[in-house]
């Protein structure tokens, strides 16, 4: 296959497993098209008092519970969580927080499993991971938005009272790009048999049940997998920067019979399954991503305090004082886009689809700024393990490893390229619809003329509405007191926002789609964007309660932000892609092999890619 014609096979795999419809209103596809609807998220909203209670106790009981029986340094050192510590768990209903009580979960509401994941991931991100691998894209996910009533009772039961689920769906050859699946699953009278190997299987390697994508003919589908079936091998334990405690495998399927009652959906559903299960079980990860930054506060203060240097306390210097003030503002942000999405979450009013991708991409990219810029204020206590202080009598400080561990998370669950990609199919996606064959790069010169025709009519009513907006009145927004500033600052550069999306597509039409630095500075805007709404409407709620501050730390997190946004903007369009474009290709190409010159490569010879046969380690083998 030619590489234009593995792109939109590539392309048209993921656009059939795009849900295409818009059921509910969303804020963030409004905000990309100019249309700030602060009525969809303000007042945000709030879960029933009784599951707020449930909620709040489970919470606390899971905090106590980590702080007796939970010893983060130790997960680290033998990288393995103890056994005790998952039946503890699993005791307390951990492996069930959205599971509902009727199948023997705790059915708490998306913003308590939010918080009990930023709680966990504050202290011991391997564990958080365990659990949000298990509980968003493990067997609970699928089943609750896909399964038969059949499937959930069978199942789900078993997933909350602790039984551990993976999802696999990545291949040796299989990343971003699930066109080029190759585990198959064929059709035999009631079963299907599959063979295959998955790779990164988060929870593989001691899972109870699986969720597998296999090759179902053209398309994918999706199985429930006892992990105990003849014929399933975990292969090895896979090593990593960080998360040292996850168990995470290779897992081949050799002739594995599963029972087609096991198949998740309709045959081909598959990878929608896939899509759809992350849209809100990405959630996870941003709460992960908000722990972490809650934690660099707390060490930021007391280090910041307590090491002087130069007759001043470090954190008082200004090249520190910055830092701190970016690790506080941000934290700030962080968890008020978690909190906000998971109250849309909850409420179901609302299609979050992009608002959680976008609590993702920002969550993970900010977050591991925020425990780099940590690391730098620790000097090299940041860059040395907690266990080596500790060894020499001082405050065992785990940021090197909280650096680590959170690095993947810029990868994992949709990594930040492929979640930009995403991001602008959807907030494009009217565009998109009223451009149609405009932007077909395989249109023919009819089809681009009706297009032409269509797109006028949208553009002629779309556009003028563009111009002005509640941002430009100086009262608006005044129930924000001191915020609302930004806020008519988010409404003018969302409008902004949108015309700029539509210059660019004008500009470039059919090779719009890859321009994607340009659009991924757009999708980062409107990130920024929801990141501002979040923090302003947090501030409003929180400043409710006296004891604290929170306008101080919006406002500085804004006046941030809107630097991040101007210098977006004005990169959409004064940038060095091209000349990027054209030297990596150059690069890619060997014209500057003599760069390479002078170095040593230590990496240990082998393919690329690995075949199924390659290594020889067996971890566990199903006979
Ligand atoms: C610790 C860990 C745990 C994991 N857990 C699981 C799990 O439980 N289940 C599971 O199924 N998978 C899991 N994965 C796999 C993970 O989801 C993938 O690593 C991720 O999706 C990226 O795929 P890849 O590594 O093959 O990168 P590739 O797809 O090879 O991408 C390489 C680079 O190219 C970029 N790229 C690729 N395509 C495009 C494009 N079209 N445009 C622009 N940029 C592009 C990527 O962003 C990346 O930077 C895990 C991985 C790790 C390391």
């Amino acid at each position: 296959m030619t590489e234009h014609a593995e792109y939109r096979e590539s392309r048209e795999v993921g656009e059939q497993a795009r849900e295409k419809e818009w059921r509910h209103p969303s804020f963030a596809r409004q905000l990309f098209l100019g249309d700030y609807r602060l009525d969809l998220v303000h007042p945000a909203p709030t879960p029933p008092d009784e599951a707020a209670k449930r909620g709040e106790d489970f919470v606390r009981a899971l905090r106590r519970f980590l702080d007796a029986h939970v010893d983060p340094v130790l997960i680290e050192r033998t990288a393995q969580v103890p056994d005790d510590v998952v039946k503890g768990l699993a005791r307390l209903g951990a492996f069930g927080m959205t599971i509902k009580e009727e199948y023997g979960g705790l059915g708490l509401p998306y913003l308590y499993y939010c918080r009990a994941l930023m709680l966990v991931g504050s202290y011991c991100p391997a564990l958080a991971t365990l659990l949000s691998a298990h509980q968003s894209i493990g067997v609970p996910q699928p089943l609750k938005l896909f399964g038969t009533e059949e499937q959930k009772r069978e199942f789900l039961p078993r997933c909350a009272a602790g039984e551990i689920s993976a999802f696999l769906l990545t291949e040796p050859d299989v990343g971003s790009d699930p066109a080029r699946l190759a585990t198959t699953a064929v059709r035999d009278g009631d079963e299907y048999v599959l063979d295959g190997v998955k790779l990164w299987t988060t929870n593989g390697v001691i899972a109870d049940l699986l969720v597998v994508m296999a090759r179902t003919g053209k398309k994918i589908s999706a199985f429930v997998v006892e992990a105990g079936t003849p014929g399933i091998t975990v292969k090895r334990r896979n090593e990593f920067m960080g998360l040292r405690g996850i168990e995470n495998g290779v897992t081949v399927f050799s002739q594995v019979r599963v029972p087609a009652r096991n198949r998740v959906g309709k045959e081909g559903e598959g990878l929608k399954i896939a899509l759809t299960t992350l849209n809100t079980g990405r959630l996870s990860l941003p709460a992960t991503c908000a722990g972490n930054a809650k934690w660099a506060v707390k060490i930021a203060r007391e280090w910041g305090t307590a090491r002087v240097q130069w007759g001043r306390e470090v954190g008082r210097h200004e090249a520190v004082a910055t830092k701190v003030a970016f690790i506080a503002a941000t934290a700030y942000a962080l968890e008020a886009v978690c909190e906000l999405t998971g109250r849309l979450a909850d409420d179901r009013r609302n299609d979050i689809r992009i608002e959680a991708a976008l609590a993702k991409l920002y969550a993970s990219e900010l977050s591991y700024r925020v425990l780099d810029e940590l690391v730098q204020m620790r000097g090299g206590r940041g860059y040395e393990t907690a266990a080596s202080l500790a060894a020499r009598g001082e405050r065992g400080v785990p940021a090197e490893q909280m650096l680590r561990d959170s690095r993947i998370n810029r990868i994992f669950e949709g990594s930040s390229e492929i979640m930009r990609l995403a991001i602008t199919r959807e907030a494009v996606d009217a565009h998109l619809t009223a451009a149609g064959e405009l932007v077909n790069p395989d249109a023919s010169r009819q089809e681009r003329a009706q297009a032409l025709r269509r797109a006028g009519r949208f553009y002629a009513t779309w556009l003028p509405t563009l111009v002005a907006g509640t941002g430009n009145l100086p009262t608006s927004y005044a129930a924000f007191g001191p915020l609302a500033g930004h806020l008519r600052f988010v409404e003018r550069a969302g409008r902004k926002l949108a015309r700029s999306t539509f210059y660019g597509m004008s500009r470039w039409q059919g090779g719009l789609e890859h321009k994607q630095s340009f659009l991924g500075r757009i999708v980062d805007i409107g990130a920024e964007l929801y990141a501002m709404t979040a923090a302003c409407l947090k501030a409003e709620e929180d400043s409710r309660d006296l004891g604290r501050r929170p306008y101080e730390l919006a406002d500085t997190f804004c006046h941030q932000a809107r630097r991040r946004v101007d210098a977006l903007f004005a990169r959409l369009w004064d940038n060095s892609d091209t000349r990027d474009v054209r030297l990596a290709g150059y690069v890619l190409d060997g014209r500057y092999t003599f760069l390479e010159e002078g170095i040593l490569d230590p990496s240990i010879e082998g393919p690329w890619i690995g075949t199924p046969e390659g290594g020889d380690s067996v971890w566990r083998k199903i006979l």
